[in-house]
């Protein structure tokens, strides 16, 4: 699962949505990596991201998980304002086990991962022996990202 904010104090909406998804039927979060923030990557007149990565076990089917997601993010608020622009939380599935989906609501692996440091880097925080289906070890596709603006963020900035 990856998570992102840059609206409405983003540290506490990502830990909102963290207490909510390990409220879902037959869902737990596993484990969460640091919180991180970034720049943002749509339009640029827009405040700086804060990413984060959690890992899940769910007995949902991964259409069932989006639609969730999907839930969570409009309980909280989100508005849909332009493409890759500022939102309140924004959850999308990275991985889901092994499988590998092509679908016109569902991608998996996420399609944009590989170029992704507020994904990447978070994802080798807390597995840094994932291999992604059909792309690799998660090790080389950091080995192979362009630029990073990513910074861990400090303990005291909640
Ligand atoms: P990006 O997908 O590049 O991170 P975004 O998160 O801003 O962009 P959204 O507006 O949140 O995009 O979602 C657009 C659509 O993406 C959703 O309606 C959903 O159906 C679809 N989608 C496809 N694959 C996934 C995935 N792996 N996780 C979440 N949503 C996905
Ligand atoms: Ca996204
Ligand atoms: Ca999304």
């Amino acid at each position: 699962m990856g998570l992102g904010s840059n609206l409405s104090n983003p540290v506490k909406q990502i830990n909102q949505a963290v207490v909510t998804l390990g409220s879902l039927p037959k869902t737990s979060v596993i484990t969460c990596s640091k919180l991180y923030g970034s720049a943002p990557q749509g339009p640029q007149d827009q405040p700086d991201f804060v990413n984060a990565v959690c890992q899940l076990t769910t007995e949902l089917l991964p259409l069932a998980l989006l639609s969730a997601l999907q839930g969570i993010e409009l309980a909280q608020g989100r508005v849909k304002k332009r493409h890759w622009g500022e939102r309140l939380i924004d959850l999308d599935i990275l991985l889901f086990d092994d499988v590998t989906l092509s679908l016109p609501e569902l991608t998996i692996p996420h399609i944009e991962i590989s170029n992704r440091d507020f994904v990447l880097i978070p994802l080798f925080e807390i597995a840094p022996d994932l291999i992604v289906p059909n792309q690799g070890s998660l090790r080389n596709l950091i080995a192979q990202l362009k630029t990073t603006y990513l910074h861990p963020l400090s303990l005291f900035t909640v």
